[in-house]
Parts: C-alpha cells; structure tokens; sequence
C-alpha cells in the first residue's frame, strides 16, 4: 500500500469506526462488574486471562469481598487460593492486597477518578487505569491496548508501532476523545469474532475493504 497522508488515514479511521460501530452496536467491557472496585479487581485479574475465566473467579470473590477494607485485609494465602485459577494468583493476590490498602489509607476506600492517582495504586498500569476510567466513570482520558487492540490496530494500518504506550498515543491521535473507550471495545469485539490472531477471517470481515492488512498471512485469499 502506497504511503498514506495523514487526512486520508484520518478519513479511513472514521470509516473504519462506522463500520465497527454498525457490526457491534452493543461492544462493550466483557468483564463482569457492579461497581468501580469490583471492575478494578477484574482487570487486575484480566492480565494473562480470559474475560470468561475471570468472570467466573469474580462470580465467587465478589460475594465475599464487598469493600477494598476487605480485600486489605484479607488472609494473603486464602485470597490467591480464591483467584488460583485466575493465573499468576501469587502476583495477582498481591497486586490487588497493596491496591485495596492504598485505596483504603489515601481514598477512603474509593476508587479515584484520575489517571495520576490510580496508577500510582500499586499493581495498577496505565492499561488497568484506562479500562476503570472508560468504563466505570465515562473518562476517556487514554485508549486500552490489549493484545486485540496492538494487533488490529498494526493490520489496518493505524500504527507501525510495537509499544503498547506508542499504539496508544497514534491511536489518539486518529481517533476523537469521546471513542477513546468504545474504539477499543470494538477493535477487540472484532479482534474476538472476526480477526483471529492466527487465522483472521478476512473473506467475511465488515471492513475489509477499508484495511491494507499489514502483517496478515496468506493476504488476497481465494474466495475474495
Ligand atoms: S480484513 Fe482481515 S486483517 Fe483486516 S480487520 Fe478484517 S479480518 Fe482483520
């Protein structure tokens, strides 16, 4: 694909995003939750995991841990065995003990609503940050790059870019503020229904006549 201005990518992304929006009019976080602590705890616990596997963790944990006083004060060897099949419990368990005791000593137990005070909570990156900002208060303030995001966003073009923080800042740059949360969620519903990782199933895709597929083996299939 020739190299493409800047007003043209422009433009594609804004198809690209009326295509997306068509196909997924409901994309949303799939990560069950009720409230803002309850969807940081998830997302801790997303890293490494399914959606589904953390759902099913979270079904049992949130029955027992209602506040982040709780979680501060769990029992450390009882709370990985709760989030065990989580992956990674040993970390993750941690993670969430340090965020829940900062929330509770310098945010009365609440979860803050600026990127500056929550990845300063220990276990939580600008990642985890983003997802509870965009998705618990309505705060677009970045967009979520997940393995999803990173590998659509290089496929159609949007970045030559490997650094999850650098995917970020040219998908800011594309897309308006206030899609900053939902262009996510539709870059990974397609990422999950249409772009595999290993066999994208570009004959069939809503967009494909809007992406140069960069880095998709076995381009141009047959039956295009
Ligand atoms: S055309 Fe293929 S590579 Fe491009 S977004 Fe669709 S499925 Fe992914």
């Amino acid at each position: 694909m020739p190299r493409e201005t800047t007003e043209a990518k422009a433009a594609r992304t804004k198809k690209i995003i009326a295509g997306l929006r068509k196909t997924y009019p409901d994309a949303h976080c799939e990560l069950n939750h009720s409230n803002p602590l309850e969807l940081l705890i998830a997302t801790i616990l997303s890293a490494q995991c399914t959606d589904k596997r953390v759902n099913l963790v979270t079904a049992e944990l949130f029955k027992k841990f209602r506040s982040a006083t709780d979680y501060a004060q769990a029992d450390a060897a009882q709370l990985e065995q709760d989030i065990r099949t989580a992956g990674f419990f040993r970390n993750k368990a941690k993670s969430i003990r340090t965020c829940c005791q900062a929330l509770v000593e310098k945010h009365g137990g609440q979860v803050p609503r600026t990127m500056e005070e929550l990845i300063t909570l220990g276990g939580v990156g600008r990642k985890t940050a983003n997802v509870v900002l965009g998705n618990a208060f309505d705060i677009n303030i970045g967009v979520v790059v997940d393995t999803h995001v990173a590998r659509l966003s290089q496929r159609l073009g949007l970045t030559r870019q490997k650094d999850p923080a650098k995917i970020e800042q040219d998908l800011m740059q594309l897309v308006p503020q206030q899609q900053w949360t939902l262009f996510s969620h539709w870059l990974i519903w397609h990422g999950r229904r249409r772009c595999y990782a290993r066999k994208p199933d570009c004959p069939n895709c809503e967009i494909k006549s809007l992406c140069p597929r960069i880095g998709v083996p076995g381009k141009n299939p047959k039956s295009e």
